[in-house]
């Protein structure tokens, strides 16, 4: 049974914290439920920590992963049965420095395209302290990422809203080149997407993870380092403040 995604539904859901579900399935330390608000690793998010409280105690999640089911690793089932229902409750301190985190990444891949000569960005990983950007072609300088870095912090000054919508392939790609929605690189025979656009169009992206209502919440970015990946990779590392 594919597991519902209660963040997922709207912006604001991602700013849920509790919830409640029925235990579909567990298999030795793995629970899964029909519905959660707990992030499964994916798109370079890392997952969300939190509890579980059944009707034999609290049970401590360490782990979610999943696509369609997904599963919450727990040091102890303590009995839990399929049937059970619980009480979820995320650590939200984690999950919204993920949330900033990402959203981040969404402003700094979208004005590093507009820079630097359309330059993708082909990997990334969001930590809560520190997270990185990998980006293809492309050689940055200093000035090169003082001037990104500069650009992304007065954007987040224009506090622009974040907004999420249903739309076709063909709605997104007639609004935004492919190249830097990376929408060339999603299967084909997707069509409906979830898009996260951030202000009037400033940048669109089809994505499935948690971010914040208003950029200005993202605070402000500082790029710590950047590294070459070799074959015009490079990797670029920020932190928020
Ligand atoms: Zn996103």
């Amino acid at each position: 049974m594919t597991t519902e995604r209660l963040y997922l539904s709207s912006i604001d859901a991602a700013y849920e914290k509790e919830f409640t579900a029925t235990v579909t399935q567990i298999q030795e330390n793995k629970i899964s439920l029909d519905r959660t608000l707990f992030y499964p690793l994916g798109g370079g998010q890392n997952w969300d920590l939190g509890v579980l409280n059944g009707p034999n105690g609290q049970l401590n999640v360490t782990e979610v992963r999943g696509r369609d089911i997904i599963e919450h690793t727990v040091d102890d089932v303590l009995d839990l049965e399929v049937g059970d229902e619980v009480t979820g409750l995320i650590d939200f301190e984690r999950r919204y420095a993920h949330m900033k985190m990402h959203t981040a990444q969404h402003l700094v891949s979208g004005i590093a395209y507009e820079l630097f000569d359309g330059v993708r960005t082909v990997g990334n990983q969001i930590h809560t302290d520190r997270s990185r950007i990998d980006f293809h072609p492309i050689q940055f300088t200093e000035e090169m990422l003082l001037q990104l870095q500069s650009e992304v912090n007065q954007k987040i000054k224009q506090a622009l809203d974040v907004t999420d919508s249903q739309m076709t392939r063909n709605e997104i790609n007639a609004i935004m080149p492919q190249e830097r929605t990376n929408m060339d690189l999603l299967p084909s025979f997707i069509n409906d997407l979830r898009v996260v656009t951030i202000g009037d169009q400033q940048d669109m992206c089809p994505c499935a993870g948690t971010h914040v209502r208003n950029i200005s919440e993202i605070g402000e970015i500082e790029f710590t380092g950047k590294k070459s990946k070799g074959k015009g990779k490079q990797r670029v590392s920020y932190i928020l403040r």
